[in-house]
C-alpha cells in the first residue's frame, strides 16, 4: 500500500493535541506521521478534507449480530468489542473483519457469556442458543476461558445477573478471573441485582460491562474507581427519556468519575433502538456524568494518532470539542488507511 496523507484544517489527534492546519501520513494501514501540516512533508496521493479530523471512534459493548456492520463503519465506528454472540458465529466474523476490505468495523469478541446453568441469558428471547456459556464448576469455568482464549477471544464475558437467574457460584466466578488473568484476558462483567458488583469487585473483575443502575455507596464506588473500568451504555437505560434508571447510572458514574475511575464508550449495540456508528446521545450522556467534552471523545476514540497507531480517523462538519451533536455530522470515515466507501 503507498504512502497517502490527510490534511485539514483543524483536526484533534488526541487528549492535548488540537492541531489547526493538520496533516496525517498513513501507510500500510498505521499512521507514520500526525502534526502541523508545515513540520511533516506531504505526499503525491494527499486526500484534502474540510471540517474536522479526529480519530475514528471503538464501541466497547456490541452484539453486532444483531445490527449491521456495514452501517456501524459508515458511521464512524471502526473498531468494536462484541460482548456476547455465539462463539462459531462471531469468532469467524471477527476473523473475516480483519481484512481491511470487509465491510465493517474490525471486531474483537468475547464469545459467549459464562454463565451459571440455567442463568442469564439462557433463557432470553434476544439471546440465540449458545449466547450462553453454562459452566458448571470451578474447573469447568477455567477450562471455559482456556477454550475461550484458543479461540481469540479477546475479553472474557461473566453474566452476574442475580436478576435473571441463577450467576456462577464465588468460587466459579474466582476460577474465571484466575483463568482468565492467566491468558491476560480481561473480565468483563455483566451486574445486576443487590450485591453484584461488590462480588465482582470481590472476584477480581477488570471492567463493568455496564455502568450499574442501581444506587452504590461511595465506599463501593471508591473500590470500583481504583480496581476496574466502566463501559457507559448509559443510553439503553433511557432512550432520550428520564427514568430512575439513567438518574441512578448517572449519579454512580458522575462520583466514579471524581474518584479517578476510569470510562470508556460502548453502547450495547444490538439493544433497542441503539443506531449503527457513533452514537451521540451515548457521547451527550457521558459529559452529563461530568466529563470534559474532550474528555468525552478520549472514552470513544480507537488510539489517538500518532506514530503507530491504526490508521483509523472520520472528518466530522464541525468541531466536536464545541459541540457534541456534531459527532452526528461524519463526513469521511477511513479504516485502515482505506477511505470507506470509495
Ligand atoms: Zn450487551
Amino acid at each position: 500500500m503507498t504512502r497517502r496523507s490527510i490534511r485539514a484544517p483543524l483536526a484533534w489527534l488526541g487528549p492535548g493535541r488540537l492541531v489547526d492546519d493538520a496533516r496525517v501520513v498513513l501507510e500500510r494501514g498505521l499512521v507514520v506521521a500526525a502534526g502541523p501540516a508545515a513540520e511533516i512533508a506531504g505526499t503525491d496521493d494527499e486526500l484534502r478534507l474540510d471540517g474536522f479530523v479526529m480519530p475514528a471512534v471503538a464501541d466497547r459493548h456490541v452484539h453486532i449480530g444483531m445490527s449491521s456492520p456495514a452501517g456501524v463503519l459508515a458511521g464512524g465506528v471502526t473498531a468494536v468489542r462484541d460482548l456476547g454472540w455465539p462463539p462459531d458465529l462471531i469468532f469467524t466474523l471477527a476473523d473475516a473483519s480483519e481484512l481491511p476490505s470487509f465491510d465493517g468495523p474490525l471486531i474483537r469478541a468475547a464469545g459467549p457469556m459464562l454463565t451459571a446453568p440455567g442463568g442469564y441469558p439462557t433463557a432470553s428471547s434476544w439471546a440465540p442458543p449458545g449466547t450462553g456459556r453454562e459452566v458448571k464448576s470451578p474447573e469447568d469455568a477455567a477450562a471455559a476461558v482456556e477454550e475461550l482464549a484458543r479461540l481469540g477471544a479477546t475479553a472474557i464475558k461473566v453474566a452476574l445477573n442475580a436478576e435473571a437467574g441463577p450467576t456462577p457460584s464465588d468460587a466459579a466466578l474466582a476460577a474465571i478471573c484466575d483463568a482468565a488473568h492467566v491468558a491476560d484476558l480481561p473480565v468483563a462483567a455483566h451486574t445486576q441485582g443487590k450485591g453484584e458488583v461488590e462480588r465482582a469487585l470481590g472476584a477480581g473483575v477488570d471492567e463493568l460491562a455496564h455502568t450499574p443502575w442501581t444506587p452504590l455507596s461511595d465506599q463501593v464506588i471508591a473500590a470500583a474507581a481504583a480496581r476496574l473500568r466502566i463501559v457507559s451504555t448509559l443510553d439503553i437505560l433511557s432512550f432520550g427519556r428520564d427514568t430512575p434508571e439513567i438518574r441512578a447510572a448517572l449519579d454512580n458514574l458522575r462520583r466514579f468519575h471524581v474518584a479517578g475511575g476510569t470510562i470508556v464508550y460502548g453502547t450495547d449495540l444490538g439493544n433497542g433502538d441503539v443506531p449503527p456508528g457513533i452514537h451521540t446521545r451515548e457521547a451527550q450522556l457521558i459529559r452529563e456524568a461530568g466529563l470534559e467534552r474532550e474528555e468525552v471523545l478520549a472514552t470513544m476514540i480507537r488510539a489517538p494518532l500518532e506514530v503507530d497507531a491504526p490508521a483509523d480517523l472520520v472528518a466530522l462538519g464541525a468541531n466536536p470539542l464545541e459541540d457534541l451533536a456534531v459527532l452526528s455530522d461524519v463526513r469521511t470515515v477511513i479504516r485502515a488507511g482505506r477511505v470507506v466507501g470509495r
